[in-house]
C-alpha cells in the first residue's frame, strides 16, 4: 500500500493490536524487563505461569510455561488438572481465539514476519484442509503416548520408570518436541552455541532429530512470511484445543446478508484473513472458522461494506 493512501482511522484495530501484542510479548517474556531495568520480576511468575501460553519453562526468554504445557506434564504423573483444564475451556469458551490473535508471542513473531510486504499464497483448499488435520493428530498422538505414563506412575512404577527411561526427554516435557518455541529459542541457539564452542560439527550429530525438527521449524517461520500463521495453523498443540473449544465459543464473528456484496463483487475479507478461512462460507448469523478464527479482526477491518460484525452469544 502507498504510504500516501494510509489513513489510521481504517486500521485501528491492527494498531490497537500491535500495540496489545507488543506489550503482551515483552510481558509474557519479561526476562527481557528484567535485562533492560535490571529488576527482578520474579514475583509474577505464578500469574504468567498459568497464562495459556506455549511457551516452554526452558524457553530463557519466557519463564513462564503454558497451561498445555502444565495439563500434559500432569497427565504424566497420573493427574487429571481438572482445574486447568476448566480455566482453558472457559477462557476458550469465553474469548474465543483472541488469546492467539492477540496474546500469544509465537503468534506475534508470525505476524511481523506476514508484515513483511510480499504477495501472500493461499493453498489449494482441498490441501489446506488436509493440513489443518496435523495439530488435531498430534494431539491425539501425544495423549495416546502420554496416557500410560500417567496410569503406570500410581499403579505400575517400575513400568513407568522403563517407559519413561524409553521417552527421554518427551517424558519429562511432552509439548516441548512440538513446540515452536522450544526449538527456535532453546534448542537450536544451544546448538549452534555448542558448534562454536567445540568448533566441530559434532552437536548435529550428536542430536539429529532436534537438528531436523529445528530446521523444519524454522523454514515454518520463514514461511509465515508468505503464508501467515503458518505455524498455528497446521501445527500449535494449544490451536488445535483452542479450535475445537473455539467453535462452540460465545465470541464469534457475524456477516450481514444486506451488507456483504458477496465473493465475486468483493471477497477482501478472505484476501486478509491470515487463516484462510473461507469467510463467505460461513453462516451469516455467526461463524468461526470451524474455530480457526483467531479473532484478529482483520476481516472486519478490511470490510469495505462494514459487513462484519463482533457477536456475542
Ligand atoms: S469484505 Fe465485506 S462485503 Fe466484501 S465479501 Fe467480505 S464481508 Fe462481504
Ligand atoms: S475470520 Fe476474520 S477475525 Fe478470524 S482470523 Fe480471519 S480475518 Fe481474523
Amino acid at each position: 500500500m502507498n504510504l500516501k493512501d494510509f489513513k489510521i482511522k481504517d486500521h485501528l484495530i491492527t494498531i490497537f493490536r500491535r500495540i496489545v501484542q507488543i506489550i503482551a510479548f515483552i510481558l509474557i517474556n519479561y526476562v527481557i524487563l528484567e535485562l533492560i531495568f535490571s529488576v527482578n520480576l520474579i514475583g509474577f511468575e505464578s500469574l504468567f505461569k498459568i497464562l495459556p501460553v506455549l511457551n516452554s519453562p526452558r524457553n530463557p526468554l519466557s519463564n513462564g510455561a503454558g497451561i498445555l504445557e502444565y495439563i500434559f506434564f500432569s497427565i504424566t504423573v497420573g493427574v487429571i488438572p481438572i482445574f486447568l483444564i476448566g480455566v482453558l475451556i472457559l477462557v476458550v469458551l469465553f474469548t474465543n481465539r483472541f488469546f492467539c490473535g492477540w496474546i500469544c508471542p509465537i503468534g506475534t513473531i508470525q505476524d511481523a514476519l506476514a508484515a513483511i510486504p510480499t504477495n501472500k499464497k493461499v493453498l489449494k483448499i482441498s490441501t489446506h484442509k488436509s493440513l489443518l488435520k496435523i495439530k488435531y493428530v498430534t494431539i491425539i498422538f501425544l495423549i495416546i503416548l502420554l496416557i500410560p505414563l500417567g496410569i503406570t506412575y500410581s499403579t505400575n512404577i517400575s513400568f513407568y520408570i522403563d517407559y519413561k527411561n524409553n521417552l527421554g526427554d518427551f517424558g519429562d516435557k511432552p509439548l516441548s518436541y512440538f513446540s515452536l518455541s522450544e526449538y527456535v529459542f532453546v534448542f537450536f541457539p544451544n546448538m549452534i552455541k555448542e558448534i562454536f564452542q567445540t568448533s566441530s560439527l559434532g552437536p548435529i550429530f550428536s542430536n539429529l532429530l532436534v537438528f531436523f525438527i529445528s530446521i523444519f521449524f524454522l523454514i515454518l517461520i520463514v514461511l509465515s512470511v508468505w503464508y501467515p500463521r503458518a505455524y498455528c495453523r497446521y501445527f500449535c498443540p494449544f490451536g488445535a484445543c483452542a479450535s475445537v473449544i473455539g467453535e462452540y465459543s460465545f465470541l464469534k464473528l457475524s456477516r450481514s446478508p444486506v451488507r456483504c456484496v458477496g465473493r465475486t463483487e468483493c471477497g477482501i475479507c478472505e484476501k486478509v484473513c491470515p487463516k484462510q478461512i473461507r469467510i463467505l462460507d460461513e453462516p451469516f448469523e455467526f461463524f468461526t472458522g470451524k474455530g480457526e478464527c483467531n479473532y484478529c479482526l482483520k476481516c472486519k477491518e478490511a470490510c469495505p461494506y462494514k459487513a462484519i460484525d463482533i457477536k456475542i452469544g
